[in-house]
């Protein structure tokens, strides 16, 4: 399995609407492989979410799976799930300020304001529609994924650019304080 090069801010590609994808490519050996190469490479980063900008591939394909680690202690776990053409059908008015990082700009965490509950229709790595009602700390990682297939990246949702910090101060200033566990 191949890790896939990734791409940072400041790559075009990250700011561009991604394409839909066509549903007789997604069963294809190519686009199987993709999805599985993305898994692969969002677990050798330790990433919960993968958007395929992030790997330069301007098309509307996402792949989140949410583990807890040191870094994220207490969430509720999500399976691989494949998210193809994602839309937000609706959302809660209520909004949640949490802590939030992104494989395309490494080393670095800022507070972004996200719905606390969504619904989203999608296609799954079948290609079947499905419909996903998530809330909390999955729905701001649907959120996330879904952004960057339009262009839209965390930093662009910050309300306060003064929490942006890097990943070193955040592990000793919010961490170690347990801001994260009273969420
Ligand atoms: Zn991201």
């Amino acid at each position: 399995m191949t890790r896939l090069p990734r791409s940072y801010f400041g790559d075009p590609v990250l700011r561009a609407r991604a394409k839909t994808v066509a549903n007789r490519d997604i069963g294809t050996r190519s686009f199987q492989r993709l999805m599985q190469e993305m898994f692969f490479t969002m677990r050798r980063v330790g990433g919960v979410g993968l958007a395929a900008p992030q790997i330069g591939k301007s098309i509307q394909l996402a792949v989140i799976e949410i583990r807890t680690t040191v870094l994220r202690p207490g969430i509720v776990p999500l399976a691989p799930t494949v998210i193809i053409n994602p839309v937000i059908v609706s959302h809660s008015k209520e909004q949640v300020v949490d802590w939030e990082g992104c494989l395309s700009f490494p080393n670095a965490r800022g507070l972004v304001p996200r719905y606390k509950e969504i619904a989203v229709a999608y296609f799954d790595r079948h290609g079947k529609k499905q419909t996903a009602h998530v809330q909390g700390f999955q729905a701001r990682v649907f959120q996330h994924e879904i952004d960057h297939l339009n262009g839209t990246v965390y930093v662009d949702r910050m309300m306060d650019m003064k929490s942006l910090m890097t990943l070193g101060e955040f592990k000793k200033r919010v961490l170690k304080r347990g801001a994260l566990r009273s969420k």
